[in-house]
């Protein structure tokens, strides 16, 4: 079994995670009556739901099996509006370098089919990285003040899940 198959496969199993872990966070705003910010991370779970979907479809493309493994319990602790959005933004950096490392070896193997498939990756967590640190930005500017904290749950509750742009 090559190396970076391995790496593809531990990536199912991490997507599903973030699939997981946002999928907490909305519950934890649904508990504090922001459903606004929990309608984004239920949308955000959905995303993630299919990239895992994506790494399978291009891991059966390739006549591979996949393995699926047990996913962790959400292992965050929130206290505050802020926390989970702080912890997305953690854990999108945490994505970006698995996702960079199974380009490296990717790389190594000179296996250009998989760099091709991860290049709307490597693009994708560039843009999950500046939304995440934008709304630790704008918690930080507005989310202290009750009417700002309300203005900014509504702008969240707009957000409407589209598909991954990558078709395989
Ligand atoms: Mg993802």
């Amino acid at each position: 079994m090559s190396k970076i198959y391995e790496l593809l496969n531990d990536q199912v199993n991490k997507e599903f995670y973030s699939s997981y872990l946002y999928l907490y966070f909305a519950n934890f705003y649904v508990d504090k009556g922001l459903n606004g910010f929990a309608n984004w991370y239920k949308v955000q779970s959905q995303e993630e739901n299919a990239h895992a979907m994506l790494f399978i479809q291009y891991i059966q493309n390739n006549d591979m099996e996949v393995t699926l493994e047990a996913i962790k319990k959400p292992d965050v602790k929130l206290n505050g509006n802020i926390d989970a959005l702080k912890a997305s933004l953690e854990h999108e950096k945490y994505i970006t370098k698995s996702i960079h490392s199974i380009y490296e070896q990717a790389l190594c193997e000179k296996d250009f089919r998989t760099i091709q498939f991860l290049d709307w990756f490597i693009k994708e967590q560039g843009e999950e990285e500046s939304a995440a640190s934008e709304l630790v930005k704008k918690m930080e500017l507005f989310g202290l003040d009750a009417k700002g904290l309300y203005m900014l749950d509504q702008e969240m509750a707009s957000r409407i899940y589209t598909p991954p742009s990558l078709t395989l």
